[in-house]
């Protein structure tokens, strides 16, 4: 066959059924946890005005190598960005809206990164995830993590571990920072070329790298939560305690830090073991105590969290957990009189609320009763011009391969009774 002419751009791909029923499944449950939390659905756009990223995260690859922007063409015109994630357009509308705090929101949807594609990593993928506004008491950040460990757990995950860490806040951050940035300097020549870059930019995201080369001084580096001020120390301590609280295990991450700048206080992360190192955070999320005023909003503390759904997939394979659903009919209609018939039966079945498909095209019994077996269907509904004569039609259980005859008024009852069993 020659290649066709046009393929999905690079990093992106097309989810065919049942993939995608299994996607729309996933995202159901998130729904259902989420709702039962009493977080509301919010719906945003797809881009935004650049500056909306650019104000979060300017020292971040996130922001300074992944975002595909673009102008618009309005005179002048406008610099926009597909969302590399959500957190920063929902506190954008946050500050638009003013809503009652506290402000419990949920989304799913996708998020566009110019990355270099690899398996669970694409340029355009998709995550569940919520944002809470207006509250900073720890036992919230306790109930957002709880959230997201219910999810795993419901979708059957075992080997999904929990990463914890605190960042501090504005008042113990530059104290820390200044003991990172001296220990760093000090090792500059032991760390990789791209390191040393990013020792330049920002300090702390050196401790992100996955660099073997790197990692030395990394695990020497001092530590965030040694230097907490009693206060966020005493946030971190009910966050660990609330978690104790609910029997969820946590390990303690002292190097965790996260690929936005804004994140303050408690951070976390989501590892699935079942996954290569190099793709095992299947989601995270944390506190943004200051990133509402940073949009020219009033001071809000926030917290929230982001869940890749790919990668939560991929986990899902890898244990063999969350298979897609079904997506048989209950019936396939075979009409070997002209097609007719089997429109009328379809939609009288449909109608009832039952799944039906058909073939088309007057082909002969036998394609016929192939594509019915190939559906997948349980049950072949049969018309043809001797049950027509009768008023009766011919009900085929394909799985046991019994049929028999019933009229064509009792179809519905009868293959509602047959499908229920
Ligand atoms: P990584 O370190 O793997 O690049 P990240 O820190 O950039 O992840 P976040 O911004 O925290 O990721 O996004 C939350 C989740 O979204 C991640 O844990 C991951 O499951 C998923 N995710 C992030 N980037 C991608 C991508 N390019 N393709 C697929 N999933 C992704
Ligand atoms: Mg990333």
């Amino acid at each position: 066959m020659a290649s066709p002419t046009f393929r999905a751009p690079k990093g992106t791909r097309d989810i065919l059924s049942p993939e995608s029923e299994r996607r729309r499944a996933l995202v159901e449950v998130f729904a259902a946890l989420a709702g039962r939390a009493g977080f509301g659905e919010i719906e945003s756009p797809l881009f935004e005005n650049i500056g909306v990223f650019l104000r979060v995260g300017e020292t971040t690859d996130i922001v300074t190598k992944e975002m595909f922007d673009f102008h618009d063409k309005g005179d002048p015109p406008e610099h926009l960005a597909l969302r590399p994630e959500l957190t920063a357009s929902i506190c954008r509308a946050f500050v638009e809206h003013r809503p009652v705090v506290p402000w419990k929101v949920w989304y799913a949807g996708p998020q566009f990164r110019y990355e270099q594609p690899q398996a669970g990593r694409y340029r355009q993928f998709t995550q569940v995830g919520v944002e809470v506004l207006g509250v900073d008491d720890p036992l919230l950040d306790v109930e957002i993590i709880a959230l997201a460990r219910r999810f795993y757990d419901t979708l059957g995950l075992g080997r999904v571990r929990l990463l914890l860490n605190s960042l501090g806040d504005p008042t113990c951050r530059p104290a820390y920072l200044e003991a990172l940035t001296a220990h760093l300097l000090d090792h500059a020549a032991e760390l990789s070329p791209q390191a040393r870059v990013t020792l330049e930019r920002n300090p702390l995201r050196v401790l992100d790298s996955k660099r073997a080369e790197d990692q030395a001084v990394i695990d020497a580096a001092p530590v965030m939560v040694d230097h907490l001020t009693d206060e966020s120390a005493a946030h971190f301590a009910a966050v660990t305690s609330g978690l104790d609280r609910l029997g969820i295990d946590y390990e303690i991450s002292p190097r965790l830090v996260r690929g936005l700048d804004y994140y303050t206080r408690t951070t976390f992360e989501f590892a699935a073991d079942a996954l290569p190192g190099a793709q095992n955070a299947v989601g995270g999320g944390g506190r943004y105590d200051g990133l509402v005023a940073d949009l020219g909003g009033p001071d809000t503390p926030g917290i929230g969290f982001a869940l890749g759904v790919d990668r939560t997939l991929l986990a899902c394979d890898a244990e063999g957990v969350f298979p897609a659903p079904a997506t048989a009919p209950d019936v396939f209609v075979v009409d070997v009189v002209d097609g007719t018939h089997a429109l009328t039966v379809c939609e009288d079945l449909r109608a009832a609320g039952l799944a039906a498909d058909r073939a088309y095209g007057g082909r002969s019994m036998k394609a016929q009763m192939k594509a019915a077996g190939r559906s997948g269907a349980r049950l072949a509904v049969i018309v043809g011009d001797d049950e027509l004569a009768t008023g009766r039609v011919t009900v085929r259980d394909l799985e046991r391969g019994e049929q028999t005859t019933v009229p064509r008024d009792d179809l519905v009852e009868h293959v509602r009774r047959a499908t229920a069993q």
